[in-house]
């Protein structure tokens, strides 16, 4: 079959979770709606404020996609919080994508606390029962402190109310923490309180990755630091780790560490595995006392 044109058209850059690499990507928005986080700069350039894309425009490539890619089994929505449209857009959506790529078995985007604050239980298991089976959440941290340190715009309360949420609604939650968010200040604040957030939420999936400023934040106004924000060095996210995995009390959560940021690469379930990870993080604690661990400093999700 010929086409005219592709059957999706991108606003670039386009980011998607690791584990959405075999994934249908459909921009249903452009950008992220709150765009302030001092560590993210994905979505900062001039051409991706923030904006949904044309419903008529969306329908039109999804029936594109339904025509030309037969055998599609997942779809990512972006960019940054495509929950950020309203439950009648979302419907929509997913209502054509039933339609027109039946073999999809999966719809899953990012999701921030506030685009859930005005959406009901009802309406998400309604999104759910449509196909929308996975958001990815950047809590980021449990510490109201680091979050406002990171103008996250969210506390430790919003982030498990919504994911709590979610989670009624028979959604997987997918909960992203930053390992150094805290710095050296409060690095045992973050890890204890993050801890805290994810064992009252119990979600299907954790993950972390390791902090880095987008460029040209500067790190001497973050809120509670005194213009003395210390990152921590290689042995110190090692010690921040085994805090945080120490505190879990997880019943059946798929952890993974395995962003290019992290030095340490973690994976197991939950709590079944956390003494063997906990023995792994204090094998790489040993290490770094002798090494010089490189940490990853810059650059984008
Ligand atoms: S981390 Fe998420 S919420 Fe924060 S600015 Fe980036 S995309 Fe938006």
């Amino acid at each position: 079959m010929w086409y005219s044109q592709p059957p999706v058209s991108y606003i670039e850059p386009v980011f998607r979770p690791p584990s959405e690499a075999d994934s249908l990507i459909l921009q249903v928005t452009n950008g992220c709606s709150w765009n302030k986080c001092t560590f993210c700069d994905m979505y900062t350039d001039e051409h991706k404020r923030f904006r949904p894309k044309a419903e008529a425009e969306v329908l039109a490539e999804i029936q594109r996609c339904g025509e030309s890619l037969p055998g599609v089994r997942r779809v990512f929505l972006a960019d940054g919080d495509a929950m950020a449209l309203s439950v009648r857009r979302l419907k929509t959506i997913l209502t054509a994508i039933r339609t027109h790529m039946p073999s999809v078995r999966r719809v899953s985007a990012y999701c921030l606390p506030a685009n859930l604050k005005r959406k009901s239980v009802e309406e998400l298991a309604e999104l759910r029962e449509l196909g929308l089976t996975l958001i990815y959440m950047g809590a980021e941290s449990g510490s109201d402190q680091v979050l406002r340190a990171l103008d996250k715009g969210e506390t430790f309360d919003s982030t498990a109310e919504a994911l709590i949420k979610a989670g009624e609604a028979g959604i997987k939650r997918s909960v992203m923490l930053i390992n150094g968010a805290g710095g050296q200040r409060f690095s045992e604040e973050h890890a204890l309180a993050s801890a805290r957030l994810v064992n009252r939420v119990q979600p299907e999936y954790l993950a972390t990755l390791v902090l880095f400023f987008r460029r040209g934040t500067d790190q001497t106004v973050l809120e509670g630091y005194d213009g003395d924000f210390q990152p921590l060095d290689g042995l110190g996210l090692f010690q921040e780790m085994r805090s945080l995995i120490a505190a879990t009390e997880l019943n059946q959560t798929i952890f993974r560490s395995d962003h290019v940021s992290n030095s340490l690469v973690l994976k197991g379930t939950l709590g079944k595995d956390k003494q063997r990870m906990l023995a792994e993080i204090d094998q790489a604690i040993e290490y770094a006392r002798d090494h010089e661990i490189p940490v990853y400093r810059q650059g984008s999700f």
